[in-house]
């Protein structure tokens, strides 16, 4: 008997951290917040004005929290000046030195990351819990497949955690990542420290999939989701959005960072994508459809699908529907399920709103007569006089 895909799920409740201030503005993860897209810097924290720079962007790209390393006590010393500079709350990433987080914390930072698999002593994690409670922020507990190291007792702990683990051609990373947060979290949990999101990457989707889901049952704080070492981003979107796509279709979820090879604004417009699609999200922004082309194709279509995201970016804030269609075989279809259409035909245009037809115009003024319609239609959204979605 076939068996039903299962609708999305629900989202999985939990507790809600705050991160940010007055300045900055509240991001809540958790809870019954929307899902928090973040993102990474890829330059060097030190270097303050390209950081200010590559932070503004990021955030101009719709990335809500803005995380940056602190390998070095550089690195901690240029954070009040970024701090200032910007507008988005600032996660400082520390690996390795529990130093950076307390020189963090007293820069003024946001929200810190610590690694377990790299700062483990108890006291040295207990200074940085008591520097975060004084200063109100919340930490992420990011466990990384990388940086896990093999436990002695596994074969007994894999026994504990049961058939599942022992089965799964992964099952003792899983098993090691899971005892890893188990042991962490116990020293939040003596120190009643309960503003924690935390996270379990690695570079395997299904791994990642895997992973989440025991995670979710077992601990009630937010996750973090993210595919770590995903690649460039034609290979890192799929295996991005397969792995964090499953889990929060399975309500599991409530940060994502996608990571690619490349330039981190990629990273937040696919996250931001991955969200509306998923409904996750409320979309900002047209919703631009298009065809693939095929022999019937009547227009350069390609470029013109470029030049119109582009400009919809650019000009259009409210979530209209926008198709741009090759031919007639599905034009029109897709033209009266769109708010904004074209579709192509013996090299000119024809452009519909909501369902009716209103130009046809040679090939070289579709791009300008479709914003056109795009930007007025949007004004009579805003002043009332159409509704989004109204056929
Ligand atoms: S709309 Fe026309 S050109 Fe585009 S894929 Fe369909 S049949 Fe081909």
């Amino acid at each position: 008997m076939a068996t039903m895909a299962p609708p999305m799920q629900p989202r999985r409740p939990t507790r809600q951290v705050n991160i940010g201030n007055e300045r900055t503005g509240i991001v809540r993860i958790g809870g019954d917040a929307p899902v928090v897209v973040q993102t990474m810097t890829t330059g060097y924290t030190h270097a303050v004005d390209d950081c200010v720079t590559e932070i503004n962007r990021l955030a101009a790209a719709g990335a809500q929290l803005v995380r940056v390393a602190v390998p070095e006590r550089k690195d901690t010393e240029a954070l009040a000046e970024i701090i200032k500079q910007t507008t988005v709350p600032i996660v400082a990433d520390v690996h390795f030195h529990f130093k950076r987080a307390l020189e963090a914390v007293e820069a003024g930072v946001h929200k810190i990351r610590l690694n377990p698999g790299n700062i483990s002593d108890r006291d040295q994690v207990n200074a940085v819990i008591d520097a975060c409670r004084d200063a109100g922020l919340p930490i992420r507990v990011g466990v990384n497949e990388g940086s896990i190291v093999e436990r002695k007792d596994k074969q007994k702990r894999l026994r504990e955690l049961g058939r599942f683990f022992s089965e799964h051609k992964q099952g003792h990373l899983i098993a090691l990542m899971i005892t890893r947060l188990e042991e962490y979290m116990d020293i939040f949990d003596a120190r009643d420290f309960q503003d924690v999101v935390i996270s379990a990457k690695s570079m395997d989707a299904a791994m990642v999939i895997d992973v989440y889901t025991e995670i979710s049952k077992r601990f009630d704080y937010p996750l973090h989701l993210g595919v770590t070492h995903a690649g460039p981003r034609e290979t890192g979107s799929i295996r991005s959005v397969v792995a964090l796509g499953t889990l929060l279709a399975n309500g599991i979820g409530d940060t994502i960072r996608i990571s690619y090879a490349g330039d981190a604004a990629d990273e937040v417009v696919d996250g931001l994508e991955l969200l509306y699609c998923l409904g996750r999200r409320t979309r900002i922004g047209a919703e631009l459809i298009a065809c693939p082309t095929c022999g019937r194709i009547q227009v350069d279509l390609f470029t013109l699908v470029q030049d119109v995201r582009r400009k919809l970016a650019d000009e259009i804030q409210l979530p209209l529907k926008v198709a741009v269609m090759g031919c007639v075989v599905n034009g029109p279809g897709e033209a009266e399920g769109a708010d904004v259409a074209v579709f192509a035909g013996d090299r000119r245009g024809i452009i519909y709103v909501q369902g009716k037809r209103v130009a046809n115009v040679p090939e070289a003024e579709i791009l300008d007569r479709l914003l056109q319609e795009c930007r007025l239609f949007q004004d009579r959204v805003r002043s009332g006089d159409a509704t989004l979605g109204d056929k």
